[in-house]
């Protein structure tokens, strides 16, 4: 045995717990790899990434039958390119699959009663079997929100740190899928083995804990795909991002780098949380006899620690409003990732109980959600919580971008309730947890990637972080803009685009996957911008006359009381259609529908400049 693999083996029998197995599916799972020759636990030696890029077709050649031949690494985005929302990346090699990430995004104003969004899975299905396993860098929604979605179709084990394991339990338990579905907690720098893969996890800093990112080690080279980061030097649980392990990859060599374009426009650092923290202990002096209402995003526990922390220094009992707070709080504190002191959290219905400079509540809202916490409360609209003139509320969060209206509305509705409010800039309330310009260059400074791919975020962020990587010296040709759908494929000396694959958005309305279409969306638009006319009309069977109607039902469309005459002549114009239909000897309710819309559309038109959705409806009996 070479030093190197004494080395090797040490690492590996360090390591050999670290991927613990969430219940026995895994065990199952794992005596088959075993059987295949492969370790799930197998910890990568530096130095072996290396040599087998060296000797890649000898390792190729051992072993696993080798399916593809010598095709090159292909690198398959199916979302999170050109948006901020639903990542999802599918890394492939030598006919073994990975995917890094399956999130969703929400619906634009383009989508009026959709519920959320998720990628096209088509082309994961297709290739399920040579998919090894899920791989997951944090638990926000754009990076876990479409697992439930995906497993109705196909399961697969999934890999990710513990608080991300915790939150993705609670959405297969929502969705009834827990038991079917292989949980693996990983551990920062541990490395798992998928096929001819080996992941390893390693510790970033963002705005929610056991963030990671991921360097994929292949027998081309390894990359680098950074997930969501920012460097934070104190962060709130001490947990630095593991500078030193990407410095390390950069000393050995990585090939390409895909890294996160949130905040690519923004120069400077993003700052450290604990910024925030200093701020909160400023107002909370402030506020001294008032209440404290702070909204935040449910999942960025740390600020939720940082809330606390303040509430107690100051005396203050702590409750926690919205289903989503609830549910992070309660995660959170099962598996310690929160610290609250006894006695100090309270139920929001014993808030009249307990004084309002002795009160700090915790909410959801920070985005000015209709549905929210917050929302209903500046409406008057919530069931225990009355906003008042004696209240100071902070929405420590940023909107993000096209949210900005909601939340300005939210804002008024509070200031004409009389209460104060401290939002944006008006003090440290809010980092990011998106790297800015500094530590996005460090982030390549560390890696030195031969090859750079900017992924998480709107074409102008990617294209932007595309001038950051020249601007340090990465040539043209060397970086590539992806987008959803096309293939990047290297062999370790080139980066090209590939093949074009199916990739898209899936629409999500309720219990329905994917049937709201173009169509129901146009419809749902006409309908929001014109609103509908529905034209009823009785025929008798027998004699094909006009039994009653046409009768005009109108929604959406104009106030009719105002209008009774314009209706009226309406409903003259789609009764003379009718009768000239009728003794045309049209029985085609086809062609009788199309000539009322069209008549009744163009009057209308006429006198309003509006096209309401028109529904003749005719009833033979
Ligand atoms: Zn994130
Ligand atoms: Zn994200």
């Amino acid at each position: 045995m070479t030093p190197e693999q004494k080395a090797a083996k040490a690492a590996l029998s360090q390591n050999k717990n670290q991927v613990q197995n969430k219940n026995q599916k895994q065990n199952q799972n794992q005596a088959q790899n075993q059987k295949q020759g492969q370790n799930p636990n197998y910890n990568q030696a530096p130095n072996q990434n290396q040599n087998q890029n060296q000797s890649s077709n000898s390792k190729r050649g051992r072993g696993r039958p080798k399916k593809t031949g010598d095709s090159p690494l292909r690198m398959i985005p199916l979302g999170g390119l050109g948006e901020v929302g639903k990542n999802m990346m599918v890394y492939e090699c030598q006919g073994d699959a990975i995917i890094v990430d399956v999130g969703l995004s929400f619906p634009d104003e383009s989508m009026p009663g959709v519920d959320l969004v998720i990628p096209d899975f088509t082309y994961v299905i297709e290739n399920r079997d040579r998919i090894k396993g899920i791989v997951i860098t944090h638990g926000h929604e754009d990076h876990i929100g479409g697992l439930a979605y995906l497993f109705k179709q196909a399961i697969f084990p999934v890999y990710a740190t513990r608080l991300t394991i915790g939150l993705i339990e609670g959405k297969l338990k929502e969705h009834g899928l827990l038991d079917k579905v292989t949980l693996n907690v990983v551990k920062p720098r541990d490395t798992i083995r998928l096929g001819c893969f080996g992941v390893e996890f390693i510790n970033v800093n963002h705005s929610i804990p056991d963030a990671c990112s991921m360097a994929i080690h292949t027998p081309y080279g390894t990359l680098v795909h950074t997930g969501d980061f920012k460097v934070d030097y104190t962060p709130i649980n001490g947990n630095i991002i593991d500078l030193a392990r990407f410095g390390e990859l950069g000393s050995k060599g990585v090939l390409a780098l895909l890294s996160d374009s949130t905040n690519a426009e923004r120069p400077g650092s993003s700052g450290s949380e604990s910024v925030v923290g200093v701020s909160f202990d400023k107002l909370f002096a402030q506020a001294e006899k008032k209440r404290i209402i702070v909204a935040t995003f449910a999942s960025n526990v740390h600020r939720v620690q940082q809330i606390v922390d303040a509430a107690v220094k100051f005396k203050r009992k702590i409750a926690v409003s919205g289903r989503s707070m609830e549910n992070v709080v309660n995660k959170a504190l099962e598996m310690g990732y929160l610290n609250i002191p006894s006695g100090v959290l309270i139920d929001v219905d014993a808030i009249e109980r307990h004084p309002d400079n002795k009160m700090v509540i915790i909410t959801t809202g920070s985005q000015g959600e209709p549905m929210s916490a917050l929302t209903r409360m500046a409406m008057g609209d919530h069931r225990k919580v009355r906003v008042t003139p004696n209240d100071c509320i902070i929405i420590s969060a940023s909107p993000i971008p096209g949210n900005e209206k909601l939340v300005t509305r939210v804002i008024n509705e509070l200031l004409k309730q009389g209460s104060e409010v401290i939002y944006d800039k008006m003090y440290e309330i809010h980092v990011s947890g998106h790297a800015s310009q500094d530590e996005l260059k460090m982030m390549m400074a560390l890696t030195k990637p031969k090859f750079f791919i900017p992924i998480h975020g709107e074409y102008k962020h990617q294209c932007k972080h595309a001038e950051l990587a020249h601007s340090m010296g990465i040539e043209k040709k060397n970086v590539l803009v992806p987008d959803i759908g096309k293939v990047i494929e290297t062999d370790g000396n080139f980066l090209r685009f590939g093949e074009t694959v199916t990739a898209g958005k899936v629409l999500v309305d309720g219990l329905g996957v994917g049937d709201v279409g173009s169509i129901v969306l146009r419809d749902r638009r006409h309908l929001a911008e014109d609103g509908l006319i529905v034209v009823v009309t009785t025929i008798d069977r027998e004699t094909g006359q006009i039994l009653s109607g046409p009768d005009i039902v109108s929604r959406g469309f104009v106030y009719v009381r105002e209008s009774e005459d314009m209706i009226g002549r309406a409903r003259n114009i789609a009764r003379q259609t009718i009768q000239k239909c009728i003794d045309n000897n049209t029985r085609e309710w086809g062609v009788f529908k199309q000539k009322v819309r069209d008549d009744v559309s163009d009057y209308l038109w006429q006198m309003t400049k509006r096209s309401p959705m028109i529904l003749p409806v005719i009833q033979e009996i």
